[in-house]
């Protein structure tokens, strides 16, 4: 199971600032469990944005939001009310957000996707079907935010977080060409945002404190105490 937390209020209304119609999208599964993402939480936080003025369009809750089988089936229906968002909130773990970022575009939809949790913890898991693809490290601190949805820190060989190591050939990672380079998904996904400059920013080294196992974590009403 994944761990969140709950980002403070102030970061998520940074990065959704400027998009006035949102879509919202929690997980029944982990989320659910850590009290940080179920459909309570999604409603919650819905009523907290209109209090911030937003227009809420659609609130969902896959039952594992990080599983494109559960999501899918919860999500494709909503194509319309996505493609009338300006931006889609996700209260799941990071490999929720990028599911959700992988569907929309799946759906031929080209959106914002933010995350409003922080995954803590790789905390269980149970193996199923014959591939899997991993899409975040629970590092404590998610940048996802700043990188159009696509962890460096997971699929970056190097996990660098403030660009590319220069060895990328034709967009293909020097580490092991049969992938992507990370930094190359990121830059053309942040170009066609229109949010490049954002690139410029500066991302502090981690605090590998809150990354070191195994961990034991103690939590507070979905934060960490
Ligand atoms: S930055 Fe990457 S590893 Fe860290 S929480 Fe976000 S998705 Fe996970
Ligand atoms: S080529 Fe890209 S993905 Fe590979 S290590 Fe360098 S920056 Fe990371």
């Amino acid at each position: 199971m994944i761990a969140t937390t709950k980002k403070l209020l102030d970061e998520i209304l940074e990065a959704m600032a400027g998009f006035q119609k949102v879509g919202l999208v929690g997980c029944d599964g982990c989320a659910k469990v850590c009290m940080t993402g179920g459909a309570d939480e999604v409603a919650a936080m819905a009523q907290e944005l209109k209090k911030q003025g937003k227009d809420i369009v659609f609130e969902a809750t896959p039952e594992r939001t990080c599983n494109v089988v559960k999501a899918h089936p919860v999500l494709e229906p909503l194509k319309d009310k996505m493609q009338d968002t300006d931006a889609i909130l996700v209260l799941g773990c990071g490999g929720a957000v990028q599911v959700a970022r992988q569907l929309t575009e799946q759906y031929g939809l080209f959106k914002p996707v933010k995350s409003g949790l922080d995954s803590v913890g790789h905390m269980d898991m149970v193996v199923a079907g014959q591939v899997a693809l991993e899409q975040c490290q629970e590092c404590g601190e998610c940048i996802l935010n700043d990188t159009a949805a696509i962890c460096p820190v997971t699929k970056c060989a190097k996990s660098l977080l403030n660009g590319p190591c220069g060895g990328s050939e034709e967009g293909k990672c020097e580490a092991d060409p049969s992938r992507d380079c990370a930094w190359v998904l990121i830059y053309n996904r942040m170009k066609a945002l229109g949010e490049v400059e954002k690139l410029k920013k500066f991302v502090a080294p981690k605090d590998y404190r809150k990354a070191a196992k195994p961990r034991t974590l103690y939590i507070k009403e979905g934060r960490l105490a």
